[in-house]
């Protein structure tokens, strides 16, 4: 239920697609990437050739499958959207990739969760635009070579790292998304407020972007329930006043924090005296899976910079600590 979750909730499928930005210039931030995909894509569209393979990769929520699409919608060419848990055999893949037309793009979300021998498969795909499938089993097995027209594939992962190098190496143009500054949410913010027709003014769109965590997907779905709270307790405006008695009764604080973040921090700071702390013994102590807390809530903390990774596990700052108004006498 944690409304400042960056994963894809339910409640996100309604409005998602409608706020996703179709062309290049209407997605606001990333300029570095969106200065590099620009210039690859007009070459791509000069030559009449496919773009090459793109990996995207950052946390969940700051803009991934909406950069696919618009790449997609850029080259002019169709994208056919899955991910990595939903391809389990070969054969899914094989039907994917032989249904995609001249240019097209494939979008894997997910794709560090391939199969290791779906992966397999993509090998020679990526490069030479051919499927190997071997038909049958034992003696009377036949490996079949299957030309596939020139494809795009672009895929996405919360961490690069993640990839096994092989899979890694063929993609041509590597992609980092960074979490975006409050310029930029609120940017989103008063764009997503004029697609929804919500009224909104800057220091209400400045209130929920503080608080958004750096997160497209995070500031769009706050900013649905503030107006929800805007038209039911107050005129329907969004101001600042608004912002902040909904985002309080959401009890997302000043810097986008909830209950779990400070628990999670709670936790380092009561029960193992600001750390260090294994990432392993963090999930057992406070009930959460280790993924989770490196894919999902570690990546603003550090961002914030409350916590530090060292070799010997999580550490909380001083400004954590400041934060929280807590003496660093009072740690054991
Ligand atoms: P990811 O695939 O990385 O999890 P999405 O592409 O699904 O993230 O983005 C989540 C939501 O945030 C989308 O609905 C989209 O409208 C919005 N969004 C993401 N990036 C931008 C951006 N740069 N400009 C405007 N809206 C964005």
């Amino acid at each position: 239920n944690r409304i400042i979750t960056s994963n894809l909730k339910y409640e996100d499928y309604e409005i998602e697609n409608t706020l996703r930005p179709r062309r290049i210039d209407d997605y606001i931030g990333q300029n570095k990437v969106k200065e590099k995909l620009k210039i690859f894509i007009e070459a791509a569209k000069r030559r009449n050739e496919s773009l090459d393979h793109v990996l995207l990769y950052g946390p969940p929520g700051l803009g991934k499958t909406t950069l696919a699409n618009i790449i997609a919608n850029e080259m002019g060419v169709n994208i056919k959207i899955t991910s990595g848990p939903a391809i389990e055999r070969q054969g899914d893949l094989a039907a994917i990739l032989t249904n995609l037309e001249e240019n097209d793009v494939l979008f894997i979300d997910e794709i560090h969760r391939l199969n290791r021998n779906v992966e397999e498969i993509l090998y020679p795909a990526m490069e030479d635009y051919v499927l190997d499938i071997v038909i049958g089993k034992g003696p009377s097995a036949k490996s079949i070579r299957l030309d596939l027209s020139k494809f795009t594939l672009i895929g996405a992962t919360t961490r690069a790292g993640l990839l096994t190098s092989p899979l890694r190496d063929r993609f041509g143009v590597i992609c980092k998304l960074d979490f975006y500054d409050v310029e930029n949410l609120k940017k989103i913010i008063i764009r997503s407020a004029y697609i929804l027709g919500v009224k909104i003014d800057e220091d209400g769109a400045n209130e929920i972007a503080k608080r958004s965590r750096g997160t497209p997907r995070i500031a769009n779905r706050l900013l649905k329930r503030v107006r929800d709270y805007a038209q039911v307790v107050e005129d329907g405006v969004i101001t600042k006043s608004v912002a902040q008695k909904a985002l309080e009764l959401l009890e997302v604080d000043e810097m986008g924090l909830d209950n779990v973040d400070k628990r999670l921090l709670y936790t380092i700071i009561y029960k193992f005296n600001g750390g260090p702390v294994g990432l392993d013994t963090l999930a057992a102590s406070t009930g959460e899976e280790s993924n989770t807390i490196e894919d999902v809530y570690e990546p603003y903390l550090l961002q914030l910079g409350f916590i530090n990774r060292t070799p010997r596990g999580r550490v909380v700052t001083k400004k954590c600590l400041d934060y929280f108004n807590i003496k660093l006498d009072e740690l054991g």
